[in-house]
C-alpha cells in the first residue's frame, strides 16, 4: 500500500558510518559493507577520502580533552576512510550494534570490532552514537547531493509491506 510504504519511508533513520584508515588498508571494505548490507540496511552515500587533520579534529570536537585526541585525529587522517551513509529502520542503534563496543576486547564476537580488530586505538569502524550525531556527522562528510534517496525491491521482503 501506497500509504504504508510512505509511513515507512517517513520514519526511516539514517546513520554515519566510515570505515578508518586500518579498515581500508586491511582489506576490510567489502567485508564490513557486506555486514550492514545483508542485515537489511540500505547504502545511501558512499565515496572514499583522506580526512585532512583539522576536519578530523571536527569530526572527534566532542572528544578534544581526552589524552588520545591528538593521536586519534593523526590517525584518521593518516590515509583513506570510506565514508558512508547507511537507511533503515532503527539503523543508527542497530549499526552501533553490529559494530561492538569501543574496546574491541570488549566487543562480543559477531560484531564488526569484535570479529576484526583488537585494539581501541585500531577498532577499524566508526558509527553515529545518536539521532543529533547522525545528522551533524552527514552533513560534516557529505554534501546534500552526494545523499541518495531510492526505493529497492527487497525492502518489501525486508520490511514486510507489500
Ligand atoms: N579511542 C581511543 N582510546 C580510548 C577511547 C577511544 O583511541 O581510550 C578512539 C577509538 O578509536 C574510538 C574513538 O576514539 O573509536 C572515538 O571514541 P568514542 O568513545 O566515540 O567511541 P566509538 O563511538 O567510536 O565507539
Ligand atoms: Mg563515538
Amino acid at each position: 500500500m501506497l500509504q504504508e510504504q510512505e509511513a515507512r519511508a517517513a520514519e526511516m533513520e539514517r546513520t554515519f558510518i566510515a570505515i578508518k584508515p586500518d579498515g581500508v588498508q586491511r582489506g576490510l571494505i567489502a567485508e564490513i559493507i557486506s555486514r550492514f548490507e545483508r542485515k537489511g540496511f540500505k547504502l545511501v552515500a558512499i565515496k572514499i577520502v583522506v580526512p585532512s587533520k583539522g576536519f578530523a579534529q571536527k569530526h572527534y570536537y566532542d572528544l578534544k580533552e581526552r589524552p588520545f585526541f591528538n593521536g586519534l585525529c593523526n590517525f584518521l587522517s593518516s590515509g583513506p576512510a570510506v565514508a558512508m551513509v547507511w537507511e533503515g529502520e532503527g539503523v543508527i542503534k542497530y549499526g552501533r550494534k553490529l559494530i561492538g563496543a569501543t574496546d574491541p576486547q570488549k566487543s562480543e564476537p559477531g560484531t564488526i570490532r569484535g570479529d576484526l580488530a583488537v585494539v581501541v586505538g585500531r577498532n577499524i569502524i566508526h558509527g553515529s552514537d545518536g539521532p543529533e550525531t547522525a545528522k551533524d556527522e552527514i552533513n560534516l562528510w557529505l554534501k546534500p547531493e552526494e545523499l541518495t534517496s531510492y526505493s529497492n525491491n527487497a525492502e518489501k521482503w525486508i520490511y514486510g509491506v507489500n
